[in-house]
């Protein structure tokens, strides 16, 4: 028997079994495909997600193979600056197309020790108070003692669960592949800059070895969603563009819409979901696959202390509690871009507006941490300002915050030396140093780095000890 299955080996599987390995849990990953997508969907990570990477150690792997970013244009398509004073030490973005960071995080997740299983469809699933059976596509069937459908937007862990995925269906559709063209660099970006003055959903962006990733409005919505053909491109291209650049030789093509819906539920019983399962939205601002390894960020622990036996009552609901409001926002600030990208008076006059608003550094760095999704909190009651949120980086005397979380452990850094986590130290880090950057005596993180407690006092810290990370141990 396992302790966890993962459904679906994306983004937010791979991630979820990386944080639950770092733990010992026996995880196993289920993969419908063979191989590992080839599709350029997700563009990159944002500030948020480049935190975790380098919380867990992850980040050179990126950097190593991936430019930084610093663009605005991430809320609706308006072109701002990048803000000043945005409340990370990370304030950029990693430009890692989709299949490299799948392959980072496939990577760790088997570096890590995670069994992946590819080839393999989850279909069935039945619960009961030890543990899941989920039944394959072959008839094989398999135990374990938890189950997280990370299995994309048309779940079948969703709806084998009976949870509801209430929002709207598409309404338009956009074509997005990788091709190579014949038209020059000078006339596809003087054709683009003309068409984007009025269409923002067109682009033709020159990536690697001659290949362009197009992005062009498709003729209505297709009921079979079937990938679409070459000349459906050059129909389109030609349509919006007056021209089809000579497109040829497509790597991949397919089409995305802009359906936005969010599980009513993020768990029942002992299956949870996450990701794309959870929540889908346009890709406006380059969100989805961001929140779906956030969720597996926020996951992975409570699960594995779970597992491990020292979960305290209750932490296992605060997942559902804390990422459902997360994954709301989002499906929220998507609607009102897909809004401010329509082509009519109204939108137009909206996009102005709001363009205008952005130049108020305070506006643009509002949006800004929105969409990078550094200024998430949870709602962990009245207190210091920290609580809640996920703490910045910051320098210490010897080394870096970030750089005392690799393991995924909770941790108090103590700027008194006067306290201490005695009962507590199989789970949580005392680490006692001094920052400059850090105005508290001490503050007590999750192991995804939210704030938990701020103060001094350790009848205090020791009931936050408890409340989330269990009962002391005896001696
Ligand atoms: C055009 C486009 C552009 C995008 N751009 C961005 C962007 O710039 N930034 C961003 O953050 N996000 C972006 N996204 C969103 C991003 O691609 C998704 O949010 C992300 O892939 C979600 O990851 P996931 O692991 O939750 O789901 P998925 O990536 O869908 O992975 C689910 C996995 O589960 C497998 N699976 C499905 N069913 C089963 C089953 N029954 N049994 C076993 N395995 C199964 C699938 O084969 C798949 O590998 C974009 C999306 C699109 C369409």
């Amino acid at each position: 028997m396992f302790d966890v299955i993962v459904a679906g080996g994306g983004p937010t599987g791979l991630m979820l079994a990386a944080e639950l390995r770092l733990h010992d849990v026996a995880v196993l990953v289920l993969e419908k495909r063979d191989e590992p997508t080839n599709e350029s969907r997700g563009q990159g990570l944002h500030a948020r997600s480049v935190e975790m990477m380098d919380q867990r150690g992850m980040l050179d792997r990126f950097l190593a193979v991936s430019e930084k970013f610093q663009v605005g244009g991430l809320f609706g398509g308006i072109m701002k600056p990048w803000p000043e004073r945005l409340d990370t030490a990370h304030p950029y973005g990693v430009a890692a197309p989709q299949p490299v960071t799948e392959r980072l995080l496939n990577e760790r997740a088997l570096e890590l020790g995670t069994e992946i299983r590819r080839g393999h469809e989850v279909v069935g699933l039945r619960q009961d108070e030890d543990g899941v059976t989920v039944e394959l596509a072959d008839g094989t069937e398999l135990r374990s003692r938890y189950l997280v459908g990370c299995d994309g937007g048309r779940s079948a862990v969703r709806k084998l669960i009976g949870v509801d995925f209430p929002g709207e269906p598409a309404t338009v559709e956009t074509l997005l592949g990788d091709m190579e063209v014949t038209a020059d660099p000078e006339t596809i970006a003087a054709v683009v800059e003309e068409v984007r003055k009025t269409q923002l959903r067109f682009g033709v962006t020159p990536g690697e070895n001659g290949v362009c990733r197009i992005v062009v409005p498709a003729d209505g919505v297709a009921e079979d969603r079937a990938a679409p053909t070459l000349d459906e491109f050059r129909k389109q291209l030609r349509a919006f563009a007056g021209t089809d650049f000579g497109v040829h030789s497509p790597r991949w093509l397919s089409r995305f819409g802009d359906a936005t819906r969010q599980a009513e539920r993020y768990r029942v019983g002992r299956v949870f979901l996450a990701g794309d399962a959870a929540h889908i939205h346009p890709p406006t601002g380059g969100q989805g696959l961001n929140l779906g390894i956030q969720d597996a960020f926020n996951l992975g622990w409570k699960l594995a202390a779970e597992v491990a036996g020292w979960a305290p009552e209750g932490l296992l609901d605060t997942y559902e509690a804390e990422r459902h409001p997360a994954g709301r926002r989002v499906v929220e600030n998507t609607r009102a871009q897909m809004t401010l990208l329509g082509t009519d008076a109204g939108a137009t006059a909206l996009r102005e507006l709001f363009s205008k608003l952005m130049d108020f550094e305070e506006v643009n760095r509002y949006m800004t941490a929105m969409i990078t999704a550094v200024d998430v909190r949870y709602e962990l009651g009245e207190g210091h300002e920290l609580l809640g949120l996920r703490m910045r980086d910051v320098a210490l005397k010897r080394g870096r915050l970030y750089e005392l979380m690799r393991g995924g452990r909770g941790l108090l850094l103590d700027q008194t030396g006067r306290l201490s986590v005695e009962g507590w130290a199989d789970r949580v880090d005392h680490v006692v140093d001094v920052s400059e950057e850090l105005d508290v005596p001490a503050v007590l993180l999750r192991p995804d780095g939210h704030v938990v407690w701020v103060g001094e006092d350790q009848q205090e810290l020791h009931g936050r000890l408890g409340e989330w990370f269990g009962a002391a141990t005896a001696g």
